[in-house]
């Protein structure tokens, strides 16, 4: 009976030398490092020693996967993305390492706050919204499930802006992220390309007889390397996100220098860096400038380079490369890495074009992420013309070659030939980036079945006729590490006490709480959680908005970038509904609710943003108004991003996913909310219909037009003053908003939105779902006021979210795409990989 004592004081002084080593290598940070003792750090120095002290043991870690993955010499993938939405690197970092107790432990015993040190750091918000923070989660799969993996993007010196609401406006604030230091990154000096712009083609003959174009006169941009490390959780691994910075040239100093302007020199020398200087702040809609373009470039170029440099350390043979390399394009914004990988194969290694198309189809695959016509990228032709000559060739080859094997297959079909073409003929011509994204790769994939339906069947039907093999479906995912253990940490505590914690491995474990769905103790143990974290947003609220809210009021939230097509309008044609039926009838029983919204509007996208200012316009009207006190409340919180949605998503009971059907090509906001246990109410649209199908029929609330309906309507002739003649609550509401109602001093502010839905064919159909979305409503107040079958439902929509593990994503693009063989990573399923 001893031996257990000895081990359990043997663990205990285990503890607390890791303790001390923890509390050591802090403290060393904070004054070597930092060079801070205690009375000078400030609560950041806090933060950038605790990074630090965190870093050192990913090092190694990180050291020894990239030597494992030399070694065995199996194939990589490398996943380019124009985005990626982090968020905070420290508590995930800890989490993953499996030392987030040891961490607070030490901290909190040296008398610091160590929740307040995990919020000093800065979002890195390299990314717009959706398709940004599915490139993070991707990475996070990716280092767990140990695949050989690389993000590649770039390092933006002003990531996504900063949101103020000033005057229920939206306000943009730069958002200069790498101003203090940025702890996580290593510079890697020695890992740099020339990426060149403009000059021209001439073409010679070579000592073989063979044609040979040489690109020339080039304008020169250094791509340098800064990488961060991706932790796996619960692995050895560590793999690398490795983003590009713009560097002017040496022989571009040389150059413009000694033409003996120095001032001018300088000048030069800034806007060739000005290349990585700021994202791009619009989501699903494209703004077709030069700089984006070249950003573009940058991006494919660099990570081509760099591909091929890490290709050639093992192998002369460039047919071998789609043994050894998968590249997977998100969206068509890396695209042009399509003519750039043929570009160097055939231009610097001396291959034909028939070689090198063979191999660039099977590298690369291109995931689709929106049908929306104004989020297709399509690059004017003189934009190559001056800026990528040699490119444009490429393309024209690329596609002299295609249309041959059109007309081969579908003779006579001229019209087939123009709508295929990768070149739109129109009085200004440009390079459809879509079509050649899809003729240059081996696999095509949509986001959600229905998106990828849509794909096959309407936007890019003609390419489905033709390579049929192609086309395939991802439903996204996003990583449970992130979204519920570490955002929720007082759900994944009650979650584990009941079926364990492999669910963080392995997310279709938690159909194990479909068993425990309706056990009082459990459900209410769920309710305290919910409530507990209801709370802390009440005093976020509070804090940001200066607005007291009821926590035991049902949450009713609706966050996501501002767009027309997600409807946050509907919502709040609902809210005023709700606001006149109290105010017709001020003792009628209302069940409480708090709506909330957030969400950035691209600064350019002037409707979106007069859509932020009504909503903030309704929630000044109805929060000040006495008959609806302590019925109804509206907040818009400002500045949505990672951070601000890991406190959101664990207290929210409602999660509004209401795209018009056809929209919304995944979604994976809503995905994270059921996680966290809130109800759906949402249209047919993307992810949400599996979303149905996992969580069952009776446990969310579908209203609306499907997608088929939807394209009917359309068809037949939509005409939304139908709906606005003959029903008068529709009618009423929309009329506040257009007579000033909500906007006294300014009575036209909203003629706009009005404008939109009454006279300009309410191209998102608000009006035709109006009266279902209403009367779906009616409903969720009525099951809100049973809390025991409310909470009931709440279980079982977490415990049927294990299809959207980014995880699951993952493993299949590793088998069908990529051919990679990812570790199975069901716990005891073999051991894990020490490398
Ligand atoms: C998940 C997420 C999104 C995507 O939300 P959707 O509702 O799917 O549009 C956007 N921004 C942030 C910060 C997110 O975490």
């Amino acid at each position: 009976m001893n031996e257990p004592v000895i081990e359990e004081s043997n663990g205990i002084v285990e503890q607390l030398d890791q303790e001390m080593a923890i509390i050591k290598s802090f403290l060393e940070h904070l004054e070597y490092t930092l060079g801070k003792d205690k009375y000078s750090a400030t609560k950041y120095d806090g933060f950038n020693a605790l990074a630090y002290a965190v870093r050192d043991h990913l090092v190694e870690r990180w050291l020894d996967t990239q030597q494992a993955y030399y070694n065995s010499d199996d194939k990589r993938v490398y996943y380019i993305s124009m985005e990626f939405l982090m968020g905070r690197a420290l508590g995930n970092s800890l989490i993953n390492l499996g030392m987030y107790e040891d961490f607070k432990e030490a901290i909190t015993s040296l008398g610091y706050d160590f929740e307040a040190i995990l919020a000093e750091e800065q979002d890195a918000g390299l990314g717009n919204g959706g398709l940004g923070r599915l490139a993070a989660c991707f990475l996070d799969s990716m280092a767990t499930m140990s695949i050989p993996a690389y993000g590649y993007g770039i390092r933006y010196e002003y990531g996504i802006f900063r949101q103020h609401i000033v005057d229920g406006a939206q306000l943009e604030i730069p958002d200069n992220w790498l101003r203090y230091r940025n702890p996580w990154e290593l510079d890697r000096q020695e890992h740099l390309h020339t990426v060149k712009f403009y000059g021209r083609v001439i073409t010679t003959i070579n000592s073989q007889g063979q044609l040979v174009r040489e690109w020339v006169d080039t304008e020169d941009v250094m791509a340098m390397a800064y990488d961060t490390p991706i932790p796996g959780y619960q692995t050895h691994s560590v793999n690398t996100l490795r983003l590009w910075s713009a560097k002017s040239s040496r022989e571009f100093d040389l150059k413009f220098f000694n033409e003996g302007n120095y001032i001018r020199a300088v000048e030069k020398k800034m806007q060739s860096e000005t290349i990585s200087k700021v994202l791009y702040p619009a989501d699903n809609v494209i703004e077709g400038k030069e700089l984006r373009f070249k950003q573009e470039y940058f991006l494919a170029s660099a990570t081509v380079h760099d591909v091929l440099y890490r290709f050639k350390k093992k192998h002369n043979d460039l047919k071998l490369l789609p043994d050894k390399v998968a590249i997977q394009l998100n969206d068509t914004h890396p695209a042009l890495a399509i003519p750039e990988l043929i570009r160097v194969l055939i231009d610097l290694n001396s291959l034909s074009f028939d070689e090198a198309w063979e191999i660039t189809r099977k590298v690369f695959g291109y995931t689709n992420h929106t049908i929306l016509p104004e989020a297709l990228e399509q690059w004017p032709v003189w934009f190559f013309e001056q800026i990528l000559p040699r490119h444009l060739q490429i393309i024209y080859d690329i596609n002299d070659r295609f249309i041959k094997d059109i007309q081969a297959r579908f003779p006579d079909d001229p019209e087939r030939v123009a709508r295929m073409s990768i070149v739109e003929e129109h009085w200004e011509r440009k390079i459809r980036m879509a079509h050649l994204a899809i003729v240059g790769s081996h696999s095509v994939n949509g986001v959600a079945a229905l998106h990828s339906e849509i794909l096959k069947n309407e936007l890019f039907r003609d390419f489905y006729e033709m390579y049929p093999e192609r086309f395939n479906n991802k439903t996204n995912g996003i990583t449970q590490r992130r979204w519920l253990k570490m955002s929720n940490p007082q759900l994944s505590g009650l979650i584990d006490e009941y079926i364990g914690d492999a669910w963080t491995r392995d997310l279709f474990e938690l159909e194990k709480l479909r068993a425990v769905a309706g056990d009082p103790e459990f459900k209410e143990r769920w309710k305290q959680v919910k409530r507990a974290n209801k709370e802390a947003l009440c005093t976020y609220i509070l804090k940001h908005s200066g607005l007291v809210v009821d926590p035991d009021s049902m949450f009713d939230v609706q966050v996501k970038r501002i767009h027309e097509y997600k409807r946050q309008l509907l919502n709040v044609l609902h809210i005023i509904t709700l606001f006149n039926r109290i105010k017709d009838n001020p003792q009628a029983r209302v069940v409480p609710r708090t709506f909330i919204f957030a969400g950035k509007a691209a600064p350019s996208y002037s409707i979106a943003k007069l859509i932020i200012r009504l909503i903030t316009a309704v929630a000044e009207v109805v929060n000040r108004d006495p008959d609806v006190a302590g019925r109804i409340k509206v907040v818009f919180l400002a500045n949505y991003g990672v951070s601000l949605a890991e406190k959101i998503f664990p207290a929210s009971d409602l999660s509004e996913q209401i795209s018009t059907a056809g929209t919304e090509a995944s979604g994976t906001g809503n995905m994270k909310f059921a996680l966290n246990g809130a109800l759906t109410i949402g249209t047919l649209d993307g992810a949400n219909i599996e979303i149905m199908e996992e969580v069952g029929r009776d446990n969310i609330f579908i209203f609306g037009l499907t997608a088929a309906e939807v394209a009917e309507l359309k068809n037949r002739g939509y005409n939304p003053k139908e709906y606005y003649n003959s029903n008068l609550e529709l009618r009423r509401v929309l009329d506040m908003i257009s007579s000033g109602f909500f906007s006294p001093g300014a009575p036209d502010l909203f003629h706009p939105i009005t404008d939109s839905l009454l006279n300009l064919g309410d191209h998102y159909m608000l009006l035709a779902d109006y009266a279902s979305y209403v009367k779906c409503q009616e409903q969720v107040s009525e099951l809100f006021l049973n809390q025991d079958e409310w909470t009931r439902r709440a279980i079982l929509n977490s415990a049927g979210m294990g299809k959207f593990s980014s995880d699951r994503t993952i493993e299949e693009y590793a088998r069908e795409i990529w051919g990679i063989k990812p570790l199975d990573i069901r716990p005891g399923a073999v051991e894990l990989q020490r490398h």
